[in-house]
């Protein structure tokens, strides 16, 4: 789904406040009946409340519900990122929206910038993307949820990546400064380095395998293990060679049930991409689970970052899910979905469209990753 803010400059004061008024109403109705968004709205006079709700109908930020008992709306992604948008506007955090620099297989990854111009990262949360192209099992789980609860769980993915971030880099761990989130996003640095799959010059394998399974390391003894270490998660700066990592919404505390299987598999992401891509294979056997000596807590004081433990079991049970998506996708051809899923994928193309396409945000080149380009949009 691309984010399209061409409507946003355009939305008046009673326009935001009934799009607020629908994403309220969200909390308790999957369908917010109309007077009920006009009650929450505190706008006098129906004719006001209804021009806005078509206002934001025609732009796709709302879509209205048929088949329901009553008359209604459900908030779509687009009204949702607007809301997160204003808000960033608000807090003078984002100025303007360029483009596209990466999908992910549940964000999208925007260059924007602040006020002052500089570039910075804006990582939208989709979570609930991936289940609309999966197989079978897992289904009921991801199935039998509607898309408040979808963006209910990606406004959990980014406070979690943003809380982490925050201890990570508070502690010195090199990853991107995390500098705001509202909602679904996450705002931070932009680092100049692309994802170690698609950097060609790495002058020093060994060294960089080296540095990396001490990371590992290093994360465990604070507590942490990232759970999705790999190639795409590794950006490395190509003149001084130094890794920085990204995407958080997976980690795991070394005392989660299955933290063991976690650091393996952290561990042998990495050994089977310097295998495959460089030839390289380590005398040393290691890091094991038993290398793993607890120096510090920030599994512990993340939790008092206002990302609550039960917050995290709620993401975490998703997260189980999709990742064992993701193993069995490896196995299978992902070419094999049944006529049903098609179908779902209609209904997902159907938000798209309702935004519209914006051309700018296109410029995308292999392994979704393209160079941030200048020409940001104002959107103000
Ligand atoms: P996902 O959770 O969807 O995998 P990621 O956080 O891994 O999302 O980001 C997807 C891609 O976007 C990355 O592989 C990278 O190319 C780009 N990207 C993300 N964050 C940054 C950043 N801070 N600086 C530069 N590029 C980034
Ligand atoms: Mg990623």
């Amino acid at each position: 789904m691309k984010l399209d803010t061409r409507a946003i400059r355009y939305l008046t004061g009673e326009d935001w406040r009934v799009l607020t008024a629908v994403e309220m109403g969200s909390k308790n109705h999957e369908v917010v009946p109309t007077p009920l968004i006009s009650q929450i709205s505190g706008l006098r006079g129906a004719s006001g409340v209804n021009r806005s709700i078509s206002n934001l109908a025609k732009v796709g930020l709302i879509a209205k519900v048929k088949n329901a008992k009553y008359d209604g709306y459900r908030l779509t992604y687009g009204g949702l990122d607007y809301l997160a948008l204003n808000t960033f506007i608000k807090r003078k955090s984002v100025y303007s929206i360029g483009n596209q620099v990466g999908v992910g297989k549940e964000s999208d990854i925007y260059v924007v910038a602040d006020e002052s111009g500089k570039q910075i990262i804006l990582k939208i949360h989709r979570l609930g993307r991936i289940s609309f192209r999966t197989v079978k099992a897992n289904r009921d789980y991801l199935r039998n949820r509607n898309s408040a609860s979808w963006m209910y769980m990606s406004r959990l993915a980014a406070m979690k990546e943003f809380a982490f971030m925050k201890v990570l880099k508070d502690n010195g761990f090199p990853v991107p400064t995390p500098l705001d989130q509202a909602r679904h996003c996450v705002l931070m640095e932009l680092i100049d380095s692309y994802p170690l799959r698609q950097v060609t010059s790495i002058a020093d394998p060994p060294k960089l395998y080296a540095d990396l399974m001490a990371l590992i390391l290093r994360f465990a003894s604070q507590g942490l293990i990232h759970g999705d270490f790999n190639e795409f998660n590794i950006l490395v700066n190509e003149e001084t060679q130094q890794p920085v990592v990204i995407d958080f919404p997976q980690m795991v505390s070394i005392d989660h049930a299955n933290a063991k299987e976690y650091f393996d598999r952290d561990v042998q992401c990495i050994k089977t991409f310097f295998e495959r891509k460089f030839k390289f294979t380590s005398d040393d056997e290691g890091p094991t689970w038993d290398d793993v000596k607890r120096t510090g807590k920030l599994d512990i004081e993340v939790e008092a970052s206002g990302f609550s433990k039960k917050q995290s079991k709620e993401l975490d049970k998703y997260l189980q899910q999709i990742t064992q998506i993701d193993e069995r996708e490896d196995d299978e051809d992902s070419g094999n979905v049944s006529a049903d899923e098609d179908e779902d994928d209609e209904d997902e193309d159907e938000d798209g469209d309702e935004l519209g396409q914006d051309s700018n945000a296109e410029e995308e080149v292999e392994d979704g990753h393209s160079k941030p380009s200048k020409d940001n949009h104002e959107i103000k």
